[in-house]
């Protein structure tokens, strides 16, 4: 097959808790300031196990749980940048760049907008792009569900890749 374009999608939840069972909350690696955090046995960080996700997915490769199983006590508390940052350097070992980024992050509170512009810059550093290349969207439960409840965090990404520069 001779293409120069793959999409992939990406989808992750961690139920949030109060500590001690639940960790910091952690989303793009960075630490929101909240009550209530992810329980994981890594960070948790259910934006960055999405777009590792997306961008695994975009090249069919084995995906987040395969390749870094929570079995595996070696993975234990590890950040999750460093997933995303492995599976960047498979799809660069196999010639292929991160076009762009879109991910919907469900979370009732904090609400993420005054956290947007870091969480940008800090995806397009691990994503080796552009921020303007990044885009995260933070939406609420409007109060139901297990989101609107503020016991969930759910994230939908989408990475495009395309080959060479
Ligand atoms: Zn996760």
């Amino acid at each position: 097959m001779n293409c120069s374009f793959r999409i992939g999608h990406g989808y992750d939840c961690h139920r949030l808790a109060p500590p001690p069972e639940g960790g910091p909350l952690v989303l793009g690696g960075l630490h929101l300031n909240h009550t209530v955090g992810p329980v994981a046995h890594s960070d948790g960080d259910a934006l960055l196990h999405a777009v590792t996700d997306a961008v695994l997915g975009a090249l069919a490769l084995d995906d987040l749980g395969t390749q870094f199983p929570d079995s595996d006590e070696q993975w234990s508390g590890v950040s999750s940048k460093v997933f995303l940052s492995r599976a960047i350097q498979q799809i660069h070992e196999a010639g292929w760049r991160v076009a762009n980024v879109d991910a919907t992050v469900l979370l009732e509170r904090p609400r993420l907008s005054p956290y947007r512009t870091e969480l940008r810059q800090e995806m397009a550093q691990l994503l080796n792009i552009e921020p303007e290349c990044v885009n995260i969207k933070g939406k609420s439960g409007e109060g139901l569900g297990p989101v609107g409840e503020g016991v969930l965090v759910e994230v939908h990404a989408v990475a495009l890749l395309h080959k060479g520069d």
